[in-house]
């Protein structure tokens, strides 16, 4: 079943185009990585998946319902709905620097109103045991290291419960040294069958985790394939080009 439907996706600023008839479908359970060079739009696509960037044309479908559907956006109402639907982790954390661990994580589902306050605390306190900084719960973000940070932040995307979590270089903030830590809990997300696109300069992690891999460039999908079909005998010019500065 696709969770996450796009067709023909375009975008300019001013007169450069940016997404240029971006088109694929995520599965669920799918791990999506999407590489490619920096400029090629990968940030764009991903935040007018959640409504951060407004399209110019095509259509973003998620779990069955239009988000924008010919380049013409659903209603306020239902886009909030949509967004909940999805989780977005940013590559500067974005985390609110008034508040505790706990207090991010804890945020949104309070101000949704959905649950009953008990069962928000359980959340957010299972979430910070799986995350391991169950001991972090009252530190303010600005006490915790980058890795720390990113790992509170993945838990708070996953306190919505998301149906999909969109990561836009997690890893790229971070010293060399915390970029593992952040990268096994997104690898045990993923082996929890979480659906995800994670945009990422980490090939390793691509070709470990991801089940299909895109590489984007110049504001198009020039290829995409398993893992083993791109890394290991890519068709486009540009694609083996990009790999071979990549890899090295
Ligand atoms: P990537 O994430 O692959 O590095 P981006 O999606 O951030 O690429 O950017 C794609 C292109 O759009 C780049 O050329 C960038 O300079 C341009 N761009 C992004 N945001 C804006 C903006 N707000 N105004 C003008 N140009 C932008
Ligand atoms: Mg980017």
């Amino acid at each position: 079943m696709a969770i996450i439907e796009i067709s023909n996706l375009k975008k300019s600023y001013g007169k450069m185009d940016v997404l240029k008839n971006i088109s694929f479908d995520v599965n669920k359970n799918d791990v999506v990585a999407v590489i490619g060079p920096s400029g090629s739009g990968k940030s764009t696509m991903l935040r007018s998946l959640v409504h951060l960037e407004k399209i110019d044309g095509g259509s973003i479908c998620v779990s069955g319902n239009y988000l924008v559907r010919d380049g013409v956006y659903t209603k306020p109402q239902e886009i909030k709905q949509i967004n909940a639907k999805m989780g977005m982790v940013f590559q500067h954390f974005n985390l609110f620097p008034h508040l505790t661990v706990k207090e991010n994580l804890e945020l949104a589902p309070k101000m949704a109103k959905k649950e009953s306050l008990t069962e928000i605390q359980q959340r957010s306190s299972d979430l910070l045991k799986k995350i391991g900084l169950a001991d972090r719960a009252s530190a303010y973000p600005a006490k915790l290291s980058g890795g720390q940070k990113q790992r509170v932040a993945i838990a708070r995307a996953l306190m919505m419960n998301p149906d999909i979590l969109l990561f836009d270089e997690p890893t790229s903030a971070l010293d060399p040294e915390l970029t593992g830590e952040v990268l096994q809990v997104m690898k045990e997300l993923a082996q929890e069958h979480m659906t995800m696109i994670v945009v990422t300069h980490e090939m390793g992690f691509a070709k470990e985790v991801a089940n299909r891999v895109i590489f984007m460039d110049n504001g198009e999908i020039v290829e995409s394939g398993s893992p083993a079909e791109l890394f290991t005998s890519p068709q486009n010019e540009r694609t083996k080009a990009f790999l071979n500065r990549s890899l090295k």
